[in-house]
């Protein structure tokens, strides 16, 4: 039997910086992770997808500017890219794990499980200890569809030998569209299947309307509607079948992929028996990020069902939190009025704050600014077809409540709108600055 004064399960965004702070203040404290350590942002999600989306923007960019002094040609190696991507990713496990060591953090791979309130069982090692964190993630959401073993998930995509033909993607999250839109830039015939009639839904949709107009010229094929019910192999591919609007559904590919959200990766941790509440979004935390159950037991990240999104950004400041507290008592809450978020699809697609709808269910009175971008300068010069900025006002003090960007620079801009909002910035006084031209910040002005 080991003891620690802090046990992390998960060696992610959400684990890692509680990990170091509590150990900086001499805690005894180990990482158990099932998988290599690092986490899903730096080894299976935003960062390795990050890469395959910059190489897809530099042949979306080309055939932008096919005829207007670029010619074309390019086109994405497949494994090429992945293997520059492995650059970033093989390196990590290890630089973190002699990190986390350097730092007198003991490292445990494999699957971590409680078996009473204060102990968790590693590979037959028992660790106790006086406190845990659960920073355990989320995993693909487990779909009731025959057949659902054929269908691959995020991180599959992200290790693809080869990029296939025809590829069918579940859902309509931003995990499917950012994917598609890789697929698609590297020559494949890519279907989106949703449940519904519209995708993406947490942000404007006017926006992702143009998004999906975009996404179809670049030969991606939305099936809205459809219900799936069996994916089957054939003796080549697969085929996908279910309803859509009552009719059969029917479609052949050569791949299938899970981008149909996902859930709190809890199961394997058996929270019962640490008497650890839990919901369909994760750990049941108090404001504080403390287990409801069992007061040892913090959540952090994609695994807490906090008010955060799970995004990395969210994770980071919940690990935070969680260590403020372990250290000092529960006094840190997380802040998450505002968190700007980019859908990596080409064009990109951001927000931040409220969308129209929601601040009308809020009741609050608005001023919507719906401003077509497609022919400022900005687009114009990168042949960019379609660009939006809508902003929404609150009538009564004039402040910006929420801001919604379609364009190359959306990821950009967006953080600029989330300053603004942060620090309710006057918009006469932005006005008044000077920004370097041309640029995303010269166009702000003109957008406030
Ligand atoms: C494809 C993809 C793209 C994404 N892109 C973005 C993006 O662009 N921007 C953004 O902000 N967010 C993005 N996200 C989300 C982001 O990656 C997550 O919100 C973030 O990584 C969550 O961090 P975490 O520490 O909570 O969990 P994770 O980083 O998932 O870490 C959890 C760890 O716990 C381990 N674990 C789970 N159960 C056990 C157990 N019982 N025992 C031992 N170990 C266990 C897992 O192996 C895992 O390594 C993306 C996610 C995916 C999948």
């Amino acid at each position: 039997m080991k003891q620690y004064d802090l046990v992390v399960i998960g060696s992610g965004i959400g684990g890692t910086s509680a990990a170091y702070q509590c150990r900086e203040k001499g805690w005894q404290v180990a990482v158990i992770d099932k998988h290599p350590v690092g986490g899903t942002c730096a080894l299976r999600g935003c960062d390795p997808k990050k890469i395959l989306v910059g190489a897809a923007e530099i042949i979306d960019r080309i055939h932008r500017m096919e005829g207007r002094g670029v010619t074309e040609g390019s086109s994405l190696d497949w494994s090429d890219l992945i293997a520059f991507k492995r650059t970033f990713t093989d390196p990590v496990p290890d630089s973190r794990t002699h990190a986390f060591k350097e730092a007198g953090i003991d490292v445990f791979r494999g699957v971590a499980s409680f078996i009473s309130e204060n102990e968790v069982k590693v590979n037959e090692v028992l660790l106790e200890s006086r406190h845990f964190l659960i920073s355990s993630g989320a995993k693909p959401r487990p779909l009731d569809i025959e057949g659902s073993s054929h269908i691959l998930h995020s991180d599959d995509f992200l290790e693809l030998a080869s990029l296939p033909e025809t590829i069918a993607f579940i859902g309509g999250g931003f995990i499917s569209m950012e994917f598609a839109h890789i697929a698609a830039q590297a020559g494949s015939q890519v279907h989106v299947i949703v449940r519904s009639s519209n995708i993406l839904k947490q942000f404007d949709q006017d926006l992702v309307s143009l998004l999906i107009k975009r996404s179809e010229e670049i030969g991606i094929k939305f099936h809205f509607d459809t219900k799936l019910q069996s994916v089957s192999k054939q003796e080549d591919g697969f085929v996908v079948s279910g309803t859509q609007n009552d009719e059969n559904f029917r479609l052949a590919c050569d791949l299938v992929f899970h981008g149909a959200g996902r859930v709190p990766d809890l199961e394997d941790l058996d929270p019962d028996k640490g008497n650890i509440q839990t919901e369909k979004r994760g750990v049941t935390v108090n404001e504080y990020l403390q287990s409801v159950s069992n007061p040892i037991v913090y959540a952090a990240g994609d695994a807490a069902a906090s008010a955060g999104l799970p995004l990395t950004p969210i994770a980071a400041m919940e690990s935070y939190a969680v260590a403020a507290n372990l250290l000092e008592g529960n006094h840190q809450k997380p802040d998450y009025e505002l968190m700007p978020s980019t859908v990596f699809t080409l064009p990109s697609l951001a927000l931040v704050g409220l969308t129209e709808t929601k601040a009308m269910e809020l009741g609050i009175e608005i001023e919507v600014n719906r401003m077509d971008t497609s022919e400022w300068y900005t687009y114009k010069r990168i042949n960019e077809p379609y660009a939006m900025v809508k902003t929404i006002i609150n009538k009564e003090n004039g402040h910006l409540i929420g801001a919604h960007v379609l364009g190359s620079n959306a990821d950009v801009l967006i953080n600029h709108f989330a300053v603004i909002m942060h620090f309710k910035l006057p918009f006469d006084e932005i006005k008044k600055m000077n920004f370097a031209y041309p640029t995303t910040a010269s166009d702000l002005p003109h957008l406030l």
